[in-house]
């Protein structure tokens, strides 16, 4: 068996009281005792998603499956759906919206830039618009969009606001209710740090009344609100085999992040971006975002022009095992992406990375700026 310290954009490294709910036996799909596994779920992920939405749950597939079950169930033929695309995920949305048949009206900014608010204003608008959909932690480029903000602008124009909250549950606030987001979704393995293949997602009333006025059948089964809450819900009825130890594993993780509290959680991964950018800083790196919109859980690092990524990475993996993500899309050979997502967010885990780094970067004939062990140093010492 091979471990890596996983710091790329996900999956992060899963603690181990949610590694060894992994080897629970089986149970099945509607065993009274994996209905009770099913109920915590739910009520763990109203306290993490801020939501008093009872059509809350988990999907049975990655953050895309999550992207799917939102999208399939909200968008109609027809609809007017503003997508804000600052980044990969965001075309992702305007695609999948694209083919289930919706008007699509991209509000663009360059890759590493929040998204203007009065720009996504300016486009809802132009037209009688049904859905506003934007990612708020853009794992592509590090880019945090003002969700709050968002919000209320689409509110305003009486859309139905839909959020991407893949990369940010579970380790930069989010609060579906008092944003005033009307659907999320997001995934088991990036800050919530389980393992990979569940997507949580919730629903608010607005959104609901969308689905139960629909003209048109839903064109899934698999990703029906409607038809899955006859299993989630109270009458218990088979909708598909739930994978069992998933939601064991996921159950696990949701109790070691509410043990934790979330706040203090917020605060780890905050101190932990803190620790890595000053060493960053000491070496002589920067940041794409603008710093009033930085992940802190995703950090998108500029490299010099003439570096070569690819070795950068293999080197790190091969000789410390550690994983970093490649530049996405026209980011490809420009940035880094270092995640510091759940259990990885530590101020000891980004002096570790900063210290192999260096390492790689002298290995490659690319000495960073600073003295031998400036980057370590100025970590362990940021505030
Ligand atoms: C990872 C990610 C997704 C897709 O999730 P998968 O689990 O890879 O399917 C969607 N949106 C964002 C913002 C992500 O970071």
């Amino acid at each position: 068996m091979i471990e890596r310290l996983l710091l790329g954009p996900g999956p992060s490294n899963v603690p181990p009281e949610s590694l060894q709910a992994l080897l629970r036996p089986t149970l099945g799909h509607l065993d009274p005792d994996f209905l009770q596994v099913m109920n915590r779920i739910r009520e763990r992920l109203q306290l993490v998603f801020r939501t008093k939405n009872p059509h809350t749950l988990a999907v049975s597939g990655t953050g895309t499956a999550g992207m799917e079950m939102m999208l399939t169930n909200l968008v109609e033929r027809g609809d007017r759906v503003v997508v804000v695309v600052n980044g990969f995920f965001g075309g992702r949305g305007a695609e999948m919206a694209r083919r289930l048949g919706a008007e699509v009206v991209e509000v663009k900014a360059p890759w590493g830039q929040p998204i203007d608010p009065a720009a996504v204003e300016a486009a809802l608008a132009g037209g009688r618009t049904a859905l506003l959909y934007f990612v708020h932690a853009e794992t592509s480029t590090g880019v945090r969009n003002d969700a709050a903000a968002l919000a209320t602008v689409g509110r305003r124009h009486d859309a139905l606001v839909l959020m991407d909250c893949v990369t940010s549950l579970g380790g930069l606030p989010v609060d579906i209710d008092g944003f005033g987001v009307d659907a999320a979704f997001s995934g088991s393995q990036k800050c919530l740090g389980a393992p990979c293949g569940l997507a949580p997602i919730t629903f608010g009333a607005r959104a609901l009344a969308k689905i139960e006025a629909r003209k048109s059948p839903m064109p899934s089964i698999y990703f029906d609100l409607l038809w899955l809450e006859k299993y989630w819900g109270s009458e218990k009825s088979y909708h598909h085999t739930a994978p069992i130890q998933n939601f064991f594993a996921f159950e696990e993780a949701l109790r070691v992040i509410l043990d934790e509290g979330l706040d203090r959680r917020f605060e780890r991964h905050l101190a932990a971006h803190r620790a890595l950018l000053a060493g960053l800083q000491a070496m002589g790196f920067e940041l794409l975002p603008p710093a009033a919109n930085r992940l802190p859980m995703l950090n998108a690092v500029v490299l010099p022009a003439g570096l070569d990524e690819a070795a950068l990475r293999k080197r790190l993996l091969l000789h410390h095992g550690i994983e970093i993500g490649a530049g996405l899309g026209e980011l490809k050979g420009k940035i880094v992406r270092i995640g510091l997502m759940g259990r990885n967010a530590q101020r000891s885990t980004a002096a570790l990375f900063l210290g192999a780094f260096e390492e790689s970067l002298r290995a490659l004939g690319s000495a960073p700026a600073g003295a031998p062990g400036a980057g370590v140093a100025a970590a362990h010492a940021a505030a």
